[in-house]
């Protein structure tokens, strides 16, 4: 059920078989599969997951292509909620391994919060990551077309920019090397620095034998209409013509609620085994979050890995299935 500060009180001291923080498809495809092997199931989500930021997604077997990220999550969400899992619109705050149980503490509102705890035997970091996006002065137009033809994912929209003129947003020179995996998609490619860092003679010297122009003044806005993008003024007043954009900026890793409990990562990426076990027995990771690929499609079998090896274990330490209403008690 879809908890509120009201009905929370219920659920206080359940100590949930697996909590999950994150209702993006990572999340949701674990809650589906928990709940589906009859484990009791809280999934908290603060809201706005990657996926409600894409407008179209062009690559999943079974949907249309032009089937929007925030069309998924309500489906899932649906789904989820169908199977009597337990939902929360919060914040995880901090988890606290106790040894059997991990102690969630979770803040609910931002104005005037409150604070709860939850228990649970298993956690799936379900939380993902968010673009950063360039830092123009007011931020000039960028939140009118980041997400519809001003990409962030080359996987997911190399082939909406095939032979366009695309700009590439970079945050560091290091950044700016998606332009190489690009050109198989284009090979009219401009790479903007926003006269914030160098580009060096080596890789200077790869771009023109690519045949890509660098261009090293300030932006001062993106220019288009209708959330497409048709090019960006420069901080000199002139214009450069593009048909669509690709920030490489890098993420927010969304994992500071882990900070207390040592776990492998590799840079902001938590490490998993093959069934998206952490280097903790009792928390897994799933999605953008974990080392793998950021795709809806790769988010979705992660959740279920996970939410399968979470029953193996539940079902190896029990044997037997413990009644539906004795789970609920407890
Ligand atoms: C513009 C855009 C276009 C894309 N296009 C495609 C595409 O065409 N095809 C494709 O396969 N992929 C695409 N992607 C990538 C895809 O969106 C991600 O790979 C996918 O959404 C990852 O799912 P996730 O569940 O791991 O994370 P998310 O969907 O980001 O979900 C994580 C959830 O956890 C929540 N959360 C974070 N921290 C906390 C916390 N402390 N407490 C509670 N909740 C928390 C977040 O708010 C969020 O709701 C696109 C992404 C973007 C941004």
């Amino acid at each position: 059920m879809q908890l509120t500060k009201k009905t929370l009180a219920q659920h206080a001291d359940h100590i949930y078989d697996a909590l999950v923080v994150g209702g993006g498809a990572a999340g949701l495809s674990a809650g589906i599969y928990l709940q589906r092997y009859l484990l009791s199931t809280l999934i908290i989500d603060k809201g706005k997951a990657r996926s409600f930021w894409m407008q179209e997604l062009h690559n999943y077997l079974g949907l249309p292509p032009e089937t929007p990220g925030r069309a998924v999550l309500k489906q899932g969400k649906d789904h989820y909620l169908a199977l009597e899992g337990d939902y929360l619109n919060a914040y995880v705050e901090e988890v606290i391994d106790e040894g059997d149980t991990l102690l969630v503490k979770v803040r609910i509102g931002r104005q005037n919060p409150t604070y709860e705890v939850f228990r649970t035997r298993y956690l799936i970091a379900a939380s993902g990551i968010i673009d950063h996006l360039p830092q123009l002065a007011d931020m000039k137009n960028v939140f009118d077309y980041a997400g519809y033809n001003l990409h962030v994912c080359l996987i997911c929209d190399g082939y909406e920019m095939r032979d366009q003129r695309v700009g590439v947003f970079g945050s560091s020179a290091g950044s700016l090397e998606v332009a190489f995996p690009l050109g198989w998609f284009t090979r009219h490619i401009t790479v903007f620095t926003n006269g914030a860092f160098e580009v060096g003679a080596e890789l200077r010297d790869r771009f023109t034998q690519a045949g890509y122009t660098i261009n090293e003044q300030p932006i001062h806005q993106f220019l288009g209409e209708n959330h497409q993008m048709s090019g960006v003024e420069l901080a000199d007043g002139s214009v450069v013509e593009l048909d669509a954009g690709l920030i490489a900026m890098g993420s927010k890793y969304h994992a500071d609620y882990l900070q207390g409990i040592d776990l492998e990562y590799s840079g902001g990426n938590l490490v998993t085994d093959s069934m998206n076990r952490t280097s903790h027995p009792r928390i897994f990771a799933v999605g953008d979050l974990k080392v793998g690929m950021n795709q809806v499609i790769v988010a979705a079998s992660d959740g279920a890995l996970a939410a399968t090896q979470v029953w193996r274990d539940i079902r190896r330490q029990e044997g037997t299935r413990r009644p539906l209403a004795e789970v609920l008690a407890a």
